[in-house]
């Protein structure tokens, strides 16, 4: 019997080595979900709070064990010293604001029983009041309304560095001068990436499928072209940049892509792991989005640091992301294999090892 209950367990749910999961259960609110921690080998865990409707519990605990075992990999590719982990709470179908703010500071009350092991912030459907009304009551939340930087311009900033390398690799010189860069997503990242890279001589093509956004980059970069949103991963160009939404590759996409180099900021970017095979044996730079990206992460966390935010020490922790991705590019090279396996198992090296950096 045991030994059935173990095996519907591992099969069925993507517990991978989990170091604990804590279940979520307040009578008085009808507070439910998970707090999973993948791998502390590094540091204390972080990882978003997620606030939405789960079919059931079952669901709700895969997001959390294949949510914090990313952010493992996520904080070690990025080189900072934290683990992964993730909240999910299960909100009902309809929440009023009020119930909404009972139901997390009831959550809070879970939080500390982690205190120093776990912290959190911001995820999909938590907003930035959401932030402050956890803040209140728990010393374990990230990503405080004006306490750290604006985490997309560090994402660009990250982005942007890997690009660098990316183009070093592909053509010999890190310059953006003459280079071609498509831009899939007009957003809060999407707007700083064009930013630097107009800014570096580079020119841009950009597509939103939000016409206020295409509007505003008009009006910032008089030069930038748009194109449609379906149809900007087939422009020749030399870098494609997702910074819109995940599940962009996949074998049929692959096959229309005319770039380069991909590295965007959007997470999840892959189909499929086969996905990353498929464009290395294209000849296509993929530069992994969660290393690439890492530079919203970094500035997060930075709020934990004993003498608190720097933006300075920030900016150092981002140009780390170029020093990554240039071992990625030399060991897929090397070993011959696709830059999303090499990034897993240079971010798998560091946290067996307990080092943030090797
Ligand atoms: P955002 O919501 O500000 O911008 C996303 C933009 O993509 C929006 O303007 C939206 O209209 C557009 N979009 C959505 N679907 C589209 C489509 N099919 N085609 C074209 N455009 C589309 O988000 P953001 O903060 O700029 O983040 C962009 C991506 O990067 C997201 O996937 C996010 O998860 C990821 N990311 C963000 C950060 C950060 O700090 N903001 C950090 C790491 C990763």
């Amino acid at each position: 019997m045991q030994k059935k209950d173990q095996s519907i367990f591992t099969k069925s749910l993507e517990f991978d080595d989990h170091e604990g999961v804590m279940y979520l259960r307040d009578e008085s609110t009808g507070l439910r979900g998970f707090i999973a921690i993948h791998n502390t080998n590094l540091g204390p865990a972080v990882g978003g709070t997620r606030f939405r409707h789960y079919k059931n519990e079952t669901e709700a605990l895969q997001d959390a064990l294949r949510l914090s075992r990313a952010m493992t990999y996520k904080c070690a590719a990025a080189g900072v010293p934290y683990g992964g982990g993730k909240a999910v709470l299960m909100a009902p179908k309809k929440i009023t604001k009020h119930q909404k703010e009972i139901y997390l500071t009831a959550y809070t009350h879970c939080l500390e029983l982690l205190h120093g092991h776990f912290f959190t912030g911001e995820d999909v459907g938590l907003d930035a009041h959401d932030i402050t009304v956890l803040a209140k009551h728990s010393d374990s939340i990230i990503g405080r309304p004006r306490v750290g930087g604006m985490p997309a311009r560090w994402a660009a900033h990250s982005v942007y560095r890997a690009m660098s390398v990316a183009l070093k690799e592909r053509f010999g010189s890190e310059s953006f001068k003459g280079r071609v860069c498509a831009i899939k997503g007009l957003g809060n990242v999407g707007i700083a990436l064009c930013a630097l890279i107009t800014k570096a001589g580079g020119s841009v093509i950009a597509a939103d499928i939000n016409h206020t956004r295409v509007r505003l980059a008009r009006k910032r970069f008089q030069n930038i072209r748009i194109v449609p949103h379906t149809k900007i991963h087939t422009y020749a160009t030399d870098i494609y940049a997702p910074c819109a939404l995940g599940d962009e590759f996949n074998a049929v996409t692959i096959r229309q892509l005319r770039c380069s180099i991909i590295c965007g900021a959007a997470n999840n970017q892959l189909a499929t792991r086969e996905d990353g095979k498929r464009l290395f044996t294209r000849g296509i730079l993929y530069i992994p989005d969660y290393v690439a990206n890492a530079g919203g992460l970094i500035n997060v966390v930075d709020e934990l640091h004993k003498g608190g935010y720097s933006k300075s020490r920030v900016a150092k922790n981002v140009a780390y992301v170029a020093t990554t991705v240039q071992q990625i590019i030399a060991g897929s090279r090397r070993q011959h294999q696709p830059t999303n396996d090499i990034a897993d198992a240079i971010a798998e090296k560091r946290f067996h090892r307990g080092r943030a950096r090797v």
